[in-house]
């Protein structure tokens, strides 16, 4: 029997929250990790006679994020209360927009093994978060949290433009890059930034029909991510072979098994009874608003690497790297302002700066070496100034102690040794100084050449340049 080669097919729904101050219908303090209900508000839980107020800001982020993906730009929306009864949403519905979202489709552009890939964005509406529920710390208890309860959320779903786990996830994260750049969003995935619920399903290659799908919820991490896809278009596979049908379902995933289970079956869409809320007005978008937006769109990554392509000759992992976090870029930006090379300044950063940063558990924008020192230390070292070796022992002192790189030179007398009567004089010494190898060298023993320059580095504290050592070296040796 012939079997079947199964093409999956992908679509991403990803929940941003919006870095604003206040939540997106109240004034309330939006904040993570404050003591459980300290921050929840009566106008986000709906208690009788309130009136939610719509947050400026995050219509602007929104309209940001549909300027950065070229979308079409709605000129007037609204918001719908969606039904559901969750404990996380006590007020019985969420206010999401549902008919006429802020922003219409798009495209984002992502590589994925060194190619290009656009994958459209069908909208990406404005709502509100609900609360959490808390299943760790209760026995046979749920707690509830109400404090990310009208958090504002940007949810922008993707087209089924994706085809396979590492797509997907490469989509997360050019995703994830977007709205770090954009300033929307912190990018905190750890804390629930962003989340994303992965549609699922697969076909026989050529099939032009697109297979029942199902939907993991909540994924919020790139591995994650990879992994329940993978694993739920393996487990799709086997159910179709089996001569079985893929059930319409919305499914969790298990990092620790490593197997999605269903939640819930999702028949109905309409079973969220969909209105327009009568409490907030419709969404009038100016062209002074949307002027506002325009204003904050950025470079972004895919013209960044772009340009650290072509104008900068790098690599493509260099350039991933360096532009997958906005603080990278700027970092290495800054380093480039003084005028050294990029290529040696994106081997320090993605070297020696990202390993120290690592061990100290530091974001790059608190990195104790300022870029501009970097950029001074290696155009020291380009210079001649001093050696790579060096370098490294001026980096550590600029890590641990501060201070400016031609002054750490100076002050610790690091400077090459480039006097060429002064290190001959070194030279002369140390074959002076060692008859007997000066015999086993001459006898044919070239081994004993590194016993002379490690002699001489050690006289000059490393400071001397090895291949004007060797040929020193051999110049004195010869019979
Ligand atoms: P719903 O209204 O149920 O959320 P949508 O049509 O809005 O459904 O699609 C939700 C997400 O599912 C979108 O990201 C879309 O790209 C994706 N999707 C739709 N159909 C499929 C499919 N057959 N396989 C994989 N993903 C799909
Ligand atoms: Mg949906």
């Amino acid at each position: 029997m012939a079997t079947v080669d199964w093409e999956s097919v992908i679509g991403l729904e990803i929940h941003v929250q919006l870095a604003t101050r206040s939540k997106i219908f109240s004034g309330a303090e939006a904040a993570f990790g404050a003591p459980p209900n300290t921050r929840a508000c009566a106008v986000d839980l709906g208690m009788p006679g309130v009136l939610p107020v719509l947050n400026r800001e995050a219509v602007r982020m929104a309209l940001t994020f549909g300027l950065a993906i070229d979308a079409e730009i709605a000129r007037t929306c609204r918001f719908d209360r969606k039904s559901y009864f969750y404990p996380d949403l006590p007020k019985g519905y969420q206010i999401s927009q549902f008919d006429q979202p802020i922003v219409g489709a798009g495209v984002v552009e992502m590589e994925v093994d060194g190619a290009t890939r656009r994958i459209g964005i069908r909208r990406a509406h404005l709502e509100e978060d609900a609360g959490k529920s808390l299943h760790e710390d209760y026995a046979d208890m749920t707690g509830i949290d109400l404090n990310r309860a009208g958090t504002p959320l940007l949810e922008v779903v993707s087209e089924p433009d994706l085809r396979t786990p590492a797509e997907a996830a490469a989509f997360f994260r050019e995703m994830h890059a977007v709205v770090r750049y954009l300033g929307i969003c912190d990018g905190n995935l750890n804390e629930g930034s962003m989340r994303c619920d992965a549609n699922v399903s697969v076909r026989p290659r050529g099939q032009a029909r697109f297979g029942e799908r199902t939907e993991i919820k909540n994924l919020n991490s790139f591995r994650f991510l990879r992994q329940a896809i993978a694993h739920e278009i393996d487990r799709q596979i086997g159910v179709l072979e089996s001569g079985d049908s893929v059930v319409r379902e919305t499914r969790l995933y298990d990092p620790r098994d490593d197997e999605t289970r269903p939640m819930r079956g999702k028949e109905l869409s309409d079973d969220y009874r969909y209105f327009p809320d009568p409490d907030l007005l419709p969404v009038r978008v100016t062209s002074e608003l949307l002027g506002e937006a325009r204003a904050r769109v950025p470079e972004l990554p895919r013209a960044k690497r772009r340009r650290y392509r072509e104008d900068l000759g790098l690599s493509d992992s260099d350039t991933g790297f360096l532009t997958g976090d906005p603080d990278v870029a700027a970092y290495f930006e800054a380093t480039l302002a003084t005028g050294c090379g990029a290529k040696p300044a994106a081997n320090w950063i993605m070297d020696r700066v990202a390993a120290s940063l690592n061990r100290s558990g530091l974001d790059v924008s608190a990195c104790p070496v300022a870029p501009e020192q970097l950029g001074r230390l290696i155009a020291r070292i380009e210079e001649g100034v001093i050696s790579g070796k060096i370098a490294g022992m001026v980096f550590d002192v600029l890590w641990e102690e501060g201070g400016e790189v031609d002054a750490i030179i100076e002050a610790r007398d690091l400077r090459r040794v480039s006097d060429a009567g002064e290190l001959a004089r070194i030279v002369r010494r140390v074959v002076a100084d060692h008859p007997e190898q000066v015999e086993q060298f001459r006898a044919g023993k070239e081994k004993v050449l590194g016993f002379f320059v490690g002699r001489v580095m050690r006289e000059t504290e490393g400071k001397a340049d090895p291949g004007r050592v060797n040929a020193l070296l051999r110049d004195a040796l010869a019979p």
